[in-house]
């Protein structure tokens, strides 16, 4: 019996250390320590020993239980380890190869545009705002001395979303000098560049969406002379110092006095030529003191303050800075058009 054991010990341990994988493993543990399995097998003999020898033979059989138990609980660890290993080495990235090239684009033209501009202003202590598109007619029109019969308010120059002609597209950024005047504390610097909606049929110079920055101060003594020193300033950072400007009276519900501002053609010097279209100018913005009334209809006291205001269109400016000749392309998105910026 003693030798029997002794056999059994050594086989299964050398079966244990080769076992190629669990499975293989869990039969070998069938095969010698399950019920029906050899070390089982031999315990059942030990009925048939005398009483001298039952203790000794036990101790031994245990002993060998033990020892097997151990080299199978070993095995098991190698093998999952292995296991492991190969999973780690079936799935390695080799970080030495070159990594495929990522294509980075770049600022949209129209956005580098605005993003000089709004440079500009904020150098000169301007704060920029941001407001919704979907805007109440209240704020787009009426607020802004535009009210009902005005032509801007018709049907086919508005997108409404309601029959009452209340909740609307925003058609201008100026709704957000009155949001300016209702939440900020005087004086007040702010420019509020954004997208504006108008029914226009897409050609070379027009879309049904396109980008303004709108521009107010609001301050004690302010005049028509810190208007134009204003934006002459600007207009020199924007297009180049000595940069001739003029400004033509014009005609807007907010404004009073209301004007256009001009800059002399860079290309001709103001003798005209096919950018200025003959003209000799083109034009850049409009502008003008703020109306006594939309002070007064936001509680601000036009005894005591005044202001001034403009609205510029982003696309043309980009277009004049980038010299675009079709409005389209800054929409269409076509890359091969982008990359040239
Ligand atoms: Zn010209």
């Amino acid at each position: 019996m003693k030798e029997q054991l002794a056999k059994i010990r050594t086989e299964a341990l050398a079966a244990f250390e080769g076992a190629q994988d669990s499975a293989a493993l869990d039969a070998l543990r069938v095969q010698y320590l399950g019920k029906k399995g050899e070390l089982t097998a031999v315990l059942k003999q030990m009925g048939r020993l005398s009483a001298e020898e039952r203790p000794a033979m036990g101790q031994l059989a245990n002993e060998v239980r033990a020892a097997l138990e151990e080299a199978i609980e070993s095995a098991s660890k190698k093998l999952e380890a292995a296991a492991l290993e190969a999973k780690l080495e079936a799935e390695a990235v080799d970080v030495t190869i070159p990594g495929a090239p990522v294509s980075i684009g770049h600022k949209h033209p129209m956005y580098s545009a605005l993003d000089e501009i709004k440079d500009i202003f904020v150098g000169m202590g301007f704060t920029v705002l941001d407001g919704p598109e979907v805007e109440l007619a209240y704020y787009n029109f009426d607020r802004l001395n535009a009210e009902e019969g005005h032509p801007s308010r018709d049907w086919s120059d508005t997108f409404y979303f309601d029959a009452d002609s209340r909740v609307m597209l925003r058609s201008q950024t100026s709704p957000m000098q009155v949001h300016a005047m209702e939440t900020m504390p005087l004086p007040i610097r702010i420019i509020a560049p954004g997208r504006v909606y108008r029914k226009d049929e897409v050609d070379a110079t027009h879309s049904p969406m396109f980008h303004q920055v709108e521009g107010m101060v609001i301050d004690k003594n302010v005049t028509m002379a810190d208007l134009k020193g204003t934006l002459n300033a600007v207009v020199e950072q924007l297009f180049g110092k000595g940069t001739v400007t003029r400004f033509r009276p014009h005609h807007f519900p907010f404004t009073e006095p209301s004007c256009e501002m001009d800059v002399q053609c860079h290309k001709c010097g103001g003798k005209g030529c096919p950018t200025c279209k003959g003209e000799g100018w083109i034009e850049v913005l409009g502008a003008g003191m703020i109306h006594p009334k939309v002070l007064e209809m936001s509680g601000i006291d036009p005894e005591v303050y005044s202001g001034w205001a403009f609205g510029m269109g982003l696309e043309r400016l980009a277009m004049r800075q980038f010299k675009i000749t079709d409005l389209r392309l800054i929409f269409e998105n076509d890359i091969r058009f982008l990359e040239q910026f």
